[in-house]
């Protein structure tokens, strides 16, 4: 018996939360002005009319609504690692957080595939498997439509 570790796959880390039954993007906002990004700013506040250098590591939405979406017909560069020899194809959306004024590109999860989805639908961020080897699964953000039935809060 082994434990199989949880860690964020190469090129993530630092980019989610991946424990929990709430997972969430991690993001920054700019101390000077609240601009928010994702992935993290290299160079400086993203907000042109702003000179701000320090953030603040904060937790995005984990809901948003499809903004585009596509069909991964090739394979798509990191961390969207695919590692089976044969490429299984899934959709991407970009995926739009109202509060932040984001959008974030992520998978789909499996057995969701482009006909499924339409711009405006609800999407909820989860954690799920990329790939994994001997003891260790490698993790990545997806985003998942939410099901109906749920009242939005
Ligand atoms: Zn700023």
């Amino acid at each position: 018996m082994t434990t199989r570790t949880r860690i964020p796959a190469l090129g993530a880390e630092g980019w989610f939360t991946p424990d929990g039954d709430e997972p969430a993007l991690l993001g920054q906002q700019c101390a000077t002005c609240g601009t928010y990004a994702f992935p993290k700013a290299a160079f400086g506040c993203p907000n042109p009319a702003c000179d701000g250098l320090e953030f603040n590591e904060v937790p995005l939405s984990r809901r948003g609504k499809i903004w585009s979406y596509t069909d991964a017909r090739y394979q798509p560069p990191p961390p969207y690692v695919v590692p089976t020899d044969e490429h299984v194809p899934f959709a991407i959306a970009a995926v739009e957080l109202a509060h932040e004024g984001l959008v974030v590109m992520g998978q789909v999860v499996a057995g969701v595939s482009v006909q499924d989805l339409k711009v405006g639908q609800e999407m909820e961020l989860v954690v799920d498997v990329l790939f994994s080897d001997d003891d260790t699964d490698h993790l990545i953000w997806k985003w998942k439509p939410v099901t109906g039935g749920e009242h939005n809060s």
